[in-house]
């Protein structure tokens, strides 16, 4: 099989430093390897992401010097693919219809609703609901997204301790899948319905990609990704998860830290060379 990977970013804003780093890391992977480098447009969440944006990445990674297969995967070209898998998901029985609102599901779960707490981590679902609350909030039409019940994911897979994958940037060596940490996902919302978290599983398979090269805060959700990946059948890839790029102050890059977009350190007179220099390559 040939050495395929990927960086896949999501057109919600300006790249920045952490994603030149990530991409400049999957692309010498590639290119090390004599393998292919893929570039794949992850726009699910059409509320946040917009046209300009995509065009900013193809400029922002042709500045920096990197070429990527053509044509290049966008997710929103693939939505219906998305739907088959979570119908088939749902035909299963490992999915539920979750109507809470996230304060709904804070106050079941006795957490203070803090923007960015990390035991919030937005996953929590309160479990399917009573099948006559169902009932009633269908009939009131109340929106509601899919999440995946682990319990009974758990039953269908004869438990989780034999999902593992291989890691090796991350603590090299086999990891074994723990969703708990992050409880029922969300993978249909309410508003745009199938995410990135099953759209990334199904696009890493169709494009054959063997190797996914990315930061390490999706550590935690490869977990669930390989849940699904045994769900839905499909190859489990080799993952390498970095760390992330840190700014000055200790805490990671964000698009919000305008002052370290790709576009404003090209205005500012650095060179491409430089950069990949300054970033390790
Ligand atoms: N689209 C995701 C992001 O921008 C990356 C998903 C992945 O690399 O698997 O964070």
């Amino acid at each position: 099989m040939v050495f395929t990977t990927r960086f896949a970013p999501s057109p919600t804003g300006r790249l920045h430093r952490g994603h030149a780093f990530s991409a400049l890391t999957a692309w010498q992977a590639a290119h090390d390897a004599g393998g292919r480098f893929l570039l794949r447009i992850e726009d699910t969440d059409f509320t946040r992401c917009r046209p300009e944006f995509e065009t900013a990445v193809f400029e922002d990674l042709t500045w920096l010097g990197l070429d990527w297969e053509t044509p290049v995967r966008r997710q929103s070209d693939h939505r219906a693919d998305y739907d088959a898998a979570l119908r088939q998901l749902g035909d299963m029985g490992v999915l539920y219809r979750c109507f809470r609102t996230r304060k709904e599901r804070l106050a079941l779960a006795g957490v203070a609703p803090h923007a960015d707490d990390p035991a919030d981590a937005g996953a929590f679902g309160g479990g399917p609901h009573a099948p006559h609350d169902e009932a009633d909030r269908l009939a009131r039409g109340e929106a509601f997204a899919w999440r995946l019940s682990l319990n009974r994911a758990r039953d269908r897979l004869g438990g989780f301790d034999h999902l593992d994958w291989l890691e090796e940037t991350a603590s090299p060596g086999r990891h074994t899948a723990r969703p708990e940490t992050l409880g029922d996902m969300v993978l249909g919302r309410k508003d745009i319905g199938a995410g990135y978290v099953i759209a990334t599983v199904i696009d890493d398979a169709a494009q054959g990609v063997t190797h996914v090269i990315r930061g390490d805060d999706l550590i935690a959700v490869t977990s669930i990704q390989r849940v699904l990946q045994a769900l839905l059948n499909l190859p489990t890839p080799v993952y390498r998860h970095h760390p992330l790029l840190l700014g000055p102050d200790g805490k990671r890059f964000a698009k919000r830290d305008g002052a370290v977009t790709l576009a404003e350190i090209r205005a500012a007179g650095v060179s491409p060379a430089a950069l990949r220099a300054e970033l390790g390559f």
